[in-house]
């Protein structure tokens, strides 16, 4: 037993203390919202900003071990609770940015797509001269859900671009020509050990993940090996404890990496009823201290549908379907674009 906090409140702050209960651990959240979706299934809720020091420090105080689940906090604030904090701030810090991220990634050995840092106008012309099109431009924080994104296809894109994404620091990436996308994740405990999750393929749509599925098929699973390989070294470089996700692209010449989740991951939903251990069980283990849990199939096909925006209101069949685990996160208004719940089925 002990307590876990939690900075952010989002669904994945929500499963994670659904996981945490029946291994007897109290779960604290720390979010800026009046009722973030977490804070309903937890022992405590810390209003306040993401940048306040003193209730950082005061709730850090009240709990034995504090993890995030959200990736754009502010590295500083939770550096004054290094001593508490799994995973640790260097895995936050390379994760917020994709410049460092893709650095990062190829100093540990791993394939990012080829990119630019862009500061300028000038930088996404002599990008698109250098690498040829099409190119990706990105925002290099900040960015989610395919949010602060512009596909560059022609001459005419590249004209203004840089102001069309507020100017801001980016970066311009390849577009790679991938057969599948498929995502590696994987726990690193305390002791190092490392425990992978079957790879599922990974369907998306208008820059939000739609569905995951397991068998990934012959593509994912020929690069499968090679990507969890890259994963590992991350990870091990990172010296990252707690649950650890990569994205990737299967491609000719690939596995290509595509970015870093330095927490559980949407595309590891299905592993709360398609593994032995859910992602959010093994995540818990790992900050703790515990051994990792068997990743083993509980079924040779699994699907994870997003219930996105309006999906939601499907929710009354869903919930008669036999065999289908829904899932709904009670986070109220169902906007375009938001993730309202998800639904996984067996076989
Ligand atoms: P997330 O919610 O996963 O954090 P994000 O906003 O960080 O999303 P990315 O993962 O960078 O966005 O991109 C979203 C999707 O856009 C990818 O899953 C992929 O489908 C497509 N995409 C991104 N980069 C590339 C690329 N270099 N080549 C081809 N497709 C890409
Ligand atoms: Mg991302
Ligand atoms: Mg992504």
């Amino acid at each position: 037993g002990g307590t876990i906090g939690i900075v952010g409140g989002g669904q994945l702050g929500r499963m994670l203390a659904l996981a945490a209960a029946p291994l007897g651990y109290r779960v604290h959240v720390f979010d800026p919202h009046e009722r973030p979706c977490a804070a309903d299934v937890s022992a405590g809720f810390t209003r306040a900003a993401f940048d306040d020091v003193s209730a950082l420090e005061r709730f850090a105080a009240a709990c034995d071990v504090v993890t995030y689940e959200f990736e754009n906090l502010p590295v500083g604030p939770l550096a004054t609770i290094a001593g508490k904090l799994r995973p640790g701030t260097a895995s936050l810090s390379i994760a917020q940015d994709r410049d460092a991220e893709k650095s990062f990634v190829r100093d540990s050995g791993g394939q990012p797509a080829e990119w630019r840092t862009i500061d300028s106008q000038d930088d996404v012309e002599q990008a698109w001269t250098d690498l040829g099109g099409p190119l990706i431009l990105k925002t290099r924080r900040d960015g989610y859900d395919g949010k602060g994104q512009a596909w560059l296809r022609t001459e005419e894109d590249v004209r203004g671009a840089w102001t069309r994404l507020g100017g801001r620091p980016l970066i311009a990436e390849k577009v790679v020509a991938f057969e599948a996308e498929f995502s590696v994740v994987l726990a690193r405990g305390l002791d190092g050990a490392v425990a992978f999750f079957d790879s599922p393929r990974n369907h998306h749509e208008d820059g939000i993940l739609r569905r995951s599925e397991l068998p990934a098929g012959p593509v994912v699973e020929a690069q499968q090996a090679a990507a969890r390989l890259q994963a590992a070294r991350i990870a091990e470089r990172l010296g990252h404890v707690g649950v650890l996700t990569v994205e990737f692209f299967a491609a000719e010449g690939g596995p290509f990496v595509n970015e870093i989740a330095p927490r559980v991951h949407n595309s590891g939903h299905w592993t709360i009823e398609g593994a032995a251990t859910s992602q959010f069980e093994q995540h818990i283990r790992a900050i703790c201290g515990l051994p990792l849990g068997s990743t083993a199939l509980r079924s040779p096909k699994v699907t994870m549908d997003n219930l996105i925006g309006n999906d939601v209101d499907r929710w009354p069949e869903l919930v008669a379907e036999p065999g289908a685990a829904l899932h709904l996160y009670g986070k109220g208004e169902a906007r375009p674009g938001r993730k309202m719940g998800h639904v996984t089925r067996l076989g």
